[in-house]
């Protein structure tokens, strides 16, 4: 888990607010029933480098940028002050979903509905295929180190006249625990023929705000980077106070792969790489408040969106482990007192 700094510069992290927060105010306008067509609030002027994956940095930055959250309302759960108590939180969406935590879940909602948003980017719009009265349901707790962590998630949606799910869980042979539906499937895609074999999540993606320019992966200091494709590397380290140790690498078809935040590098400039050649150890350099794996497209002056260049997959769980998973979500379930 990511530890928050103690300490925490409130305006720095405003600054730096990830991608998903700036998604959760464009439609977090309080007058305004989240229209399809809601005005993006570039509040921050983030640099292509910017990122901050942190949930708690998440929060801060909307708390730092946007109006003073309500009170809860009488019916809300109570806001956790204490870490370690699983809370569950049901509630119909009435303006927006960052407006739906914050009326229901006190002091940690903006951090809450940013994980809660992520787990269900994958297959929803949350500003455009949101509607009035799509449901919520969330299980969740505040860690030991102040994170939101989420245990199960639903989200019933109107439009698509379904109830996506997502329930933490670690699969035999993973690295990390991720989120599955309850269909076995995972919740998240990946990147096919991906710069990193594993990692705990992506926590932004190109087409999240105009202003950043990449792909996030949350993955621990030091997690192997190995290049997709075969290519030249093309310089290092350049503007590092923002990009920390970075890598780019010219693939044979002339797109500029960069990577960004690095720790150690493994190739310098010249160097001729091979697909799958570990080229670097990801970081926590430059402007980054978490550690994390930049990752961006270049071609000309165009910038390509990784989902697109590389094609995605989806996991689905095996069926010798299916049944254990099954125990889990109906374990879950019961905790959420739900009824679908
Ligand atoms: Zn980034």
């Amino acid at each position: 888990m990511i530890q928050p700094p103690l300490g925490k510069p409130w305006l720095l992290y405003a600054l730096l607010g990830s991608s998903l927060v700036l998604n959760l105010m464009m439609v977090s306008n309080k007058d305004a029933p989240a229209p399809a067509d809601a005005p993006v609030a570039e509040a921050a002027p983030a640099a292509e480098t910017t990122t901050a994956p942190s949930t708690v940095a998440a929060a801060e930055a909307v708390a730092g940028l946007d109006a003073p959250l309500p009170e809860p309302t009488v019916d809300a759960a109570e806001p956790a002050t204490a870490s370690g108590e699983w809370q569950f939180m049901e509630a119909r969406v009435e303006h927006s979903l960052a407006r739906t935590f914050q009326k229901n879940t006190g002091e940690h909602a903006d951090a809450l509905s940013a994980v809660y948003a992520r787990l269900f980017m994958w297959d929803i719009d949350l500003r455009r295929d949101l509607q009035k009265g799509d449901k919520v349901r969330v299980l969740w707790r505040l860690s030991e180190t102040g994170d939101v962590e989420i245990a199960a998630a639903k989200l019933r949606s109107r439009k698509y006249g379904k109830t996506l799910t997502a329930y933490h869980w670690q699969a035999p042979g993973d690295e990390y625990p991720s989120f599955w539906r309850a269909d076995g499937m995972e919740a998240g895609l990946r990147l096919k023929n991906s710069p990193l074999d594993s990692y705990e999540q992506i926590t932004s993606l190109l087409k999240d705000r105009p202003t950043h320019r990449g792909m996030d992966f949350k993955t621990p200091v030091g997690t192997a980077l190995r290049t997709p494709k075969a290519g030249n590397v093309t310089r290092v380290n350049w503007n590092w106070a923002a990009n920390g140790n970075c890598v780019e690498v010219q693939f044979d078809d002339g797109t500029l792969a960069k990577f960004l935040h690095l720790d150690e590098l493994k190739a310098t400039a010249g160097a001729r790489v091979q697909p799958g050649q570990v080229i670097a150890l990801t970081g926590n350099t430059g402007r980054s408040t978490a550690p994390h794996l930049h990752y961006q497209l270049d071609k000309g002056s165009k910038n390509i969106d990784p989902i697109d260049y590389h094609g995605t997959e989806r996991r689905h769980l095996t069926s010798e482990v299916t049944e254990t998973f099954k125990g889990e979500v109906e374990r879950l379930n019961a905790l959420m007192k739900s009824d679908t």
